[in-house]
């Protein structure tokens, strides 16, 4: 992983336990703007993240996944295998 793509990965994860600074953000967004692979991590970030703020909060019944999110789990998925085989 490049050194970008390693800082971008870590800033986006503490973003979901911290607020990131105003300097941190941009470096993120401008980050994400340019490289595809950190941005498809991010948007799975934010899904599981969804998920599992609805799975903690007992709120199962609202647990309903648009086409796209549901598509798009199931490539987080893929990948997920993908890298592990
Ligand atoms: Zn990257």
């Amino acid at each position: 992983m490049k050194q970008a793509c390693h800082y971008a990965s870590r800033l986006a994860s503490d973003s979901l336990d911290r607020p990131l600074s105003l300097w941190e953000r941009l470096r993120l967004k401008l980050h994400l703007s340019m490289c595809s692979n950190c941005r498809n991590c991010d948007n799975n970030l934010k899904l599981m993240r969804q998920i599992n703020t609805l799975i903690r909060k007992n709120h199962y019944g609202q647990l309903r996944l648009s086409e796209q999110q549901r598509q798009q789990l199931h490539k987080a998925l893929d990948q997920h295998d993908n890298a592990i085989h």
